[in-house]
């Protein structure tokens, strides 16, 4: 059994590099991105600020948050694709910044992952989710590789988007995710780095079923 914690900015790639290694290893796959931006769009639907702890609270006490087949399932509804978007991102960057959301969704995190193989990616997994997971990656790439990467996802899709503003978007919240007070986007001392600027998918997934097969040989 082995638990891989894969953190890096966003637009990094850490999503598809985690679902392919997930399928060749047998792990589950847990995107933790996904339960703050279905935290965000939930905030948002019913009007509540990021200061307003007390109806945050109250509203995260009524929240159930799931994963089923790899889908994010937010009290009952598949919202794994609406959740996709550059406003969604910015809110879930705003509100991953509030202790009591935090909290919830790290003891979610931890108990989905207790006893199973799993890959978990987003911002805190090697520092602060799964401490003493077995291998551990800081998967990056250069700002404006990302931002090329996810103009070129929105442009195939038939969104019509300016480079120039994803880059700034991109940019903006790397510093929220770096800057911020708790559990901020830091390479972890005992992850290993892979820049995925000039490497193609294929090249990543190997590199890191590689790691993670000398792990398990090591265990
Ligand atoms: O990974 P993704 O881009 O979907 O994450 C959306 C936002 O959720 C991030 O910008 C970050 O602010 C927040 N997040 C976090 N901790 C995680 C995963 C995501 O704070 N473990």
């Amino acid at each position: 059994m082995i638990r891989i914690a894969i953190d890096g900015p966003g637009g990094a790639g850490k999503s598809t590099i985690a679902k392919l290694v997930g399928n060749k290893l047998g792990l589950e796959y847990i995107d933790t991105g996904a339960m703050y931006r279905a935290i965000g769009l939930k905030l948002d639907r019913e009007g509540i600020k990021p200061d307003d702890i007390i109806s945050i609270r109250n509203m995260l006490e009524e929240t159930a948050i799931d994963f089923v087949n790899g889908r994010i399932i937010l009290d009952g509804v598949d919202v794994s694709d609406v959740i996709r978007t550059q406003e969604i991102s910015k809110l879930a960057s705003i509100y991953s910044q509030v202790p009591e959301v935090r909290s919830k969704l790290i003891d979610i995190q931890r108990r989905i992952a207790t006893g199973k193989g799993v890959i978990m990616d987003g911002r805190d997994i090697g520092t602060n989710v799964l401490t003493d997971a077995e291998l551990k990656i800081f998967l990056t790439a250069d700002p404006m590789v990302r931002a090329r990467r996810r103009y070129d996802e929105l442009t195939a899709k038939g969104v019509k988007t300016i480079l120039d503003d994803i880059y700034e978007e991109i940019k903006d919240r790397d510093y929220q995710d770096m800057n911020r007070k708790l559990n901020p986007l830091v390479q972890a001392e005992d992850a290993a780095m892979v820049d995925t600027s000039d490497m193609t998918i294929d090249e990543v997934v190997n590199t890191i079923v590689s790691m993670a097969t000398r792990v398990s040989c090591r265990e």
